[in-house]
Parts: C-alpha cells; sequence; structure tokens
C-alpha cells in the first residue's frame, strides 16, 4: 500500500521538492491532494504529471480555469479556503505535509490533527502562532506531528533511541543569512533583491526575507518550544556559515549530537515521509574532505534585533507570538513592495507588541482575533507613521 499524501502548498518551494522526494520513490508514496493559492498554472502542470485524487486552489477566482483545464482527467477540483480545509480529513490520506506559508496553515493542520492524520510540518508559523493548542490538540488526538524544519528534524534524528534521556539543551544553528557580517549602517540601506539572495538556501521569499532578519530563527526556538517540549532557557542559537550541522541535541551527561548533510531540503522532507525508517536518497552527498572548516559564532542580537523579539514573545507566552507573526507577516510583505526598510521591520514589530492586546491564555477564537487586530494595527502603524 503506498503512503497516500496530501500536500498543502505544493507549488512552493517545499511542495516541489516533496513531489520530487515522491517521484524518487513511486512504490512508497503518492500524491493524494495538491494545494495551491494562486499559481493555477503550476498545479495544473503538477495535476497532470502526478494525476492526483483532488487539487484545491485557495483563490477562488481561478476555479473555472483549473476545472477545465483538467476536465479530461478523474480528478477532483476545489476552491476556497474551507475546501482545503475540508480535503485534509478524507479518510485515504495517510499523511498530510504542510508547506503552505504563514498564518494560512493554521486551520487546515487543525482539521488534519482532529482527523489523526499525521503531520509532516514545514509550516512552522502554525506552531508559532498557537503552540499550545497545536500540541494539546495533538495529544488529545493522539496525531504525530514530524518536523519537516531542516533544524528540527536534526533535532528529531539525534532524539532517535533517546527514548527516556532528557534533553539538557537543543542547539538550533543558523546560517546567518546575507548579512551576517554587515554592520546596523549596511543594514539600514539594504534592498530587497539582496535580501532575497539567501547563501546557502533556495526558498520561498518570506521565508528567506526571514532568514535575512533572523526571525526565522527566533520562529524556529518557538518551534523547538512547542516540538520538544523544552523551556525557552533551554534553546540556544548558534550561528554557523556553513549550514552543514543542521542542529545539535545535548543531554544530561554533557554529550552533544549532532546531524549533518548538505543544504537539501528533500532529506527532512523525505525523513517524515519515512520515519522509522530510512530511504535511498540520490541528492549529492556532504563531503568532509572538501570541507575544511565548521565554524560558530553567538548571534548578534543588537543588529538581528527579531530574534531578540522572537525570545521574548516566547518568554511573555500567550497570544503574544501570534501578534509577532502577523505583524511579521505584514512587514515581510510592506519590505517586498519597497514601503519599509530592512531596520525598521524590528521597530514596528515591537511596537505591535505593545499595542495589541495581551492575552494570557488565548482560545483558538483569541488567535483569530489577535492575528486580525496585529494585521490592523501593524498597517496601521506603517501607515501613519512612517
Ligand atoms: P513558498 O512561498 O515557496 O510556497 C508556499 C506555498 O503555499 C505555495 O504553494 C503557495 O501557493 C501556498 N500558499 C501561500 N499562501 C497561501 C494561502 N493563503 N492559502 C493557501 N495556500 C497558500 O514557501 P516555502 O515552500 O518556502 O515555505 C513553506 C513553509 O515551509 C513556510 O511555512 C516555511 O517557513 C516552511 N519552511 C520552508 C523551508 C524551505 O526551504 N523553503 C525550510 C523550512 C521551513 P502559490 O504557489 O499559489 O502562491
Ligand atoms: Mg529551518
Amino acid at each position: 500500500m503506498k503512503k497516500q499524501i496530501a500536500i498543502l502548498g505544493s507549488t512552493g518551494s517545499i511542495g516541489t521538492q516533496a513531489l520530487q522526494v515522491i517521484e524518487e520513490h513511486p512504490d512508497q508514496y503518492e500524491a493524494y491532494v495538491l494545494t495551491a493559492n494562486h499559481r493555477v498554472e503550476e498545479l495544473i502542470a503538477q495535476a497532470r504529471r502526478h494525476q492526483p485524487e483532488a487539487v484545491v486552489i485557495a483563490d477562488e477566482q481561478h476555479y473555472q480555469h483549473l476545472k477545465e483545464a483538467l476536465s479530461d482527467l478523474p480528478i477532483k477540483v476545489y476552491a476556497g479556503m474551507d475546501a482545503l480545509c475540508q480535503i485534509v480529513q478524507e479518510a485515504p490520506i495517510d499523511m498530510v505535509l504542510t508547506a503552505m506559508v504563514g498564518y494560512a496553515g493554521l486551520r487546515p493542520t487543525m482539521n488534519a490533527i482532529r482527523a489523526r492524520k499525521p503531520i509532516a510540518l514545514a509550516n512552522k508559523e502554525t506552531l508559532v502562532v498557537a503552540g499550545e493548542l497545536i500540541n494539546e490538540l495533538a495529544r488529545v488526538n493522539g496525531t504525530p506531528i514530524l518536523p519537516v524544519d531542516s533544524e528540527h528534524s536534526a533535532v528529531f534524528q539525534c532524539l532517535t533511541g533517546e527514548v527516556g534521556n532528557p534533553i539538557e539543551k537543543v542547539i538550533l544553528t543558523a546560517s546567518g543569512g546575507p548579512f551576517r557580517t554587515f554592520s546596523r549602517e549596511q543594514l539600514a540601506v539594504v534592498t530587497k533583491e539582496q535580501a532575497l539572495h539567501h547563501p546557502n538556501w533556495q526558498m520561498g521569499a518570506k521565508i528567506t526575507i526571514d532568514s535575512a532578519t533572523m526571525m526565522n530563527k527566533g520562529f524556529e526556538v518557538i518551534e523547538a518550544r512547542w516540538l520538544f517540549g523544552v523551556q525557552p532557557e533551554q534553546i540556544e542559537v548558534v550561528v554557523h556559515p556553513q549550514s552543514v550541522i543542521h542542529s545539535m541535541v545535548q543531554f544530561e551527561d554533557g554529550a552533544i549530537k549532532a546531524q549533518l548533510g548538505m543544504p537539501d531540503m528533500r532529506l527532512p522532507i523525505q525523513y517524515a515521509f519515512s520515519y522509522p525508517d530510512r530511504l535511498h536518497a540520490s541528492f549529492p552527498r556532504l563531503d568532509l574532505r572538501t570541507c575544511t572548516s565548521l565554524t560558530f559564532e553567538q548571534p548578534d542580537l543588537q543588529r538581528f534585533r527579531n530574534l531578540a523579539l522572537a525570545y521574548e514573545a516566547l518568554n511573555q507566552g500567550g497570544n503574544m507570538p501570534c501578534i509577532v507573526n502577523a505583524a511579521n507577516e505584514i512587514c515581510v510583505a510592506a519590505f517586498l513592495q519597497d514601503r519599509i526598510s530592512f531596520l525598521d521591520m524590528s521597530d514596528v514589530i515591537a511596537e505591535a507588541m505593545q499595542r495589541v492586546n495581551f492575552i494570557r491564555k488565548p482560545t483558538y477564537e483569541d488567535y483569530v482575533q489577535t492575528d486580525t487586530e496585529a494585521r490592523r494595527i501593524t498597517e496601521e502603524i506603517l501607515t501613519n507613521e512612517r
């Protein structure tokens, strides 16, 4: 029986690499559902190639075109966010890969957890926004959440065989992004073109900007807190520009385990699909003979203030990480439209953290409201004060 995989966000960077993994193991995996937001031509091409049971386009205005383009094939075609949230619950689905970007991933992920579909989690924003709620939902339903983010996959791989051995520290590595060595004066004038050019990874635009500001690493700290049940002070970030060590775990006896490899997302995607097994992979191997040095630095929280803001939000708890996520989504979009400078992003997020109503024990409805409110206030800060 082939594992039936629903790929939410199949047209993105993670989605397309997941389809490559499926193509390399046609005897093991099949794409059951493919979804996109508005890149309809890419979705059509993927559907023709992979012949899934169904496709969903979130943006409803593309429905007619998608339906007509696939009318010669027995593929069900749906549109809209509600359809996307419902489809993850279909009985034949064995695993849901959440590879859509941003807050939009929260609702479908919650539905998949309720339907007891194991989650291969790429959409870290889901755990940033509502980690406590997601963990509780997964616990109640007995639904496993397997990390796809390379750092968390590394930690997960280090934890294999360590059942019952407490974690002393999780050490997340960070490449430092394209501006690792820039001064604040230089950071003040960087362009989106520079920020979109990541030294080690090819990723979607939003996460590439988050990597440049190090908000991505801040989000990964929050993600680690919920995935591995560790406290904020047990999570350390170390800058490791070569991106060879994907992350580490330190145990009670002081031993540190690390996972190394080429920077290639197909490995963590495949491991989430195949866990606890490992499957053959044809992509390039790390050659330690050509990798002459592995270096480590402390992250600079003055130059990369977003990382500090994410730690602050995690320590405050409640809906604060949700506020930071929403403010960050607005700021990244504004930066990509040249409406705001690189360093301004942190100032705007910090102000939104002050202004949006803090809720210590948020319900799902509180998160929805917080997200809306934080977006509104962030837009207000952007238009009124800049
Ligand atoms: P991309 O921008 O490349 O792809 C995002 C996908 O989600 C696309 O299929 C897009 O559709 C779809 N999408 C976007 N917005 C919506 C929406 N509102 N509703 C429904 N679908 C939507 O992103 P990435 O693949 O880079 O990242 C995806 C997730 O994985 C993010 O959460 C990111 O943080 C995480 N991640 C990514 C890594 C990477 O290497 N890329 C590494 C680790 C984590 P369309 O094509 O139509 O726009
Ligand atoms: Mg990562």
